[in-house]
């Protein structure tokens, strides 16, 4: 297979390279950098395995450039991967999101390419759902801008799919965590404790609840159900069994860390920010019906993400 992955060079996406190129897959990576770093496949760019080009999928130059490179499945990663920005930025997700995603699909079609993986997100389920929340729960209403290009961006590959007979998999992300993460509450928690080891703040009352899923396990579980579906749109929800706390997550850090003497500080309130969901667990009989399940639950996941990033990050200037 000849694949490319938008986004290759970020966290999910240079954990999904390692396996397609230890498959045997020849892989090219479109990724402008922003949030990715060269060094995650650089170990594959100079084992000649992958190609970079260093582009933007704004750009439908660019990303008709990267397609034209004899692909037949695209991993469609790249995205603005913060959701807080649309707090201030209001046009990120929309251009970066829905527009970008549209780029890619064109530049499918044009370029006759057939196959297409999502990386979607359970925001896309807004506040309210039933926990734990199935594939087949509708309307969804997403609060957070972030969660409408999501959700606009599955459209246009289910519009792809019935018009253009394009085939589609469509994942639903929990929170994904571990090695090379450069985003997400754990990560932020490590800086924090870096910058003062005597408090760690922590935004809402802590009792936010929701799924982790260990990123091994999530590009696992990708290729798992894609080698084992086949309708023209295929939608699966990834997660974990269980639940975390930003609490317990606290915890965790603080025992990683050994920052045993840091005060946890609560900004309160129920949610980390405008857009937040406090509560979320997907249901996930889709992925362990396709015969998958993961190694690692919320709490396993968190702990072995702390670990990693502490001793990337390390505490120390
Ligand atoms: P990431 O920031 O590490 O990866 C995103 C990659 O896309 C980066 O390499 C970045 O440089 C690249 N990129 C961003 N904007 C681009 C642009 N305009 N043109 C080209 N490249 C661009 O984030 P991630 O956590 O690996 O997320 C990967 C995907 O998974 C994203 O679509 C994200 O929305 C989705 N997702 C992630 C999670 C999670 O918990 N990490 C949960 C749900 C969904």
């Amino acid at each position: 297979m000849r694949a490319l992955v938008t986004g290759g060079a970020g966290f999910i996406g240079s954990h999904l390279i390692d396996r397609l190129v230890a498959r045997g897959d020849e892989v090219v990576v479109l990724d402008n950098l922003s949030s990715g770093h060269r060094s995650f496949i650089a170990e594959h760019l100079e084992a000649g395995n992958v190609e970079l080009v260093e582009g933007d999928i704004c750009s439908m130059d660019d990303v008709s450039t990267a397609m034209g490179k004899g692909i037949d499945t695209v991993f469609h990663l790249a995205a603005n991967p913060d959701i807080r920005l649309g707090t201030r930025i209001t046009d990120t997700d929309l251009k970066q999101g829905t527009i970008a995603t549209y780029n890619i699909l064109e530049a499918m079609r044009v370029a006759g390419v057939q196959r297409i993986a999502f990386a979607s997100s359970s925001v896309v389920y807004g506040e309210g759902a039933p926990l734990p929340t199935p594939e087949t729960h509708g309307p969804c209403m997403p609060i957070s801008l972030y969660g409408a290009s999501k959700q606009a961006g599955e459209g246009l590959i289910s519009s792809w799919v019935g018009t253009f007979g394009l085939q589609a998999w469509i994942f639903r992300f929990a929170n994904v965590v571990g090695a090379r993460g450069t985003h997400g509450v754990i990560f932020d928690f490590i800086h924090k404790l870096k910058n003062d080891p005597s408090r760690l703040e922590v935004l809402g009352n802590g009792l936010q609840e929701k799924s982790y899923m260990e990123v091994g396990d999530c590009v696992d579980a990708i290729l798992h159900y894609m080698q084992h579906t086949n309708e023209p749109l295929n939608l699966c929800n990834l997660g974990s069994h269980d639940t975390a706390s930003v609490r317990r997550i606290a915890e965790i850090v603080v025992d990683v860390t050994g920052c045993h003497d840091a005060v946890i500080e609560y900004t309160g309130g129920d949610r980390g920010w405008a857009g937040d969901i406090p509560k979320a667990r997907l249901a996930i009989e889709r992925m362990l019906e396709s015969g998958f399940d993961v190694r690692m639950n919320s709490e396993a996941a968190i702990r072995h993400t702390a670990e990693c990033l502490l001793e990337e990050i390390g505490l120390e200037e």
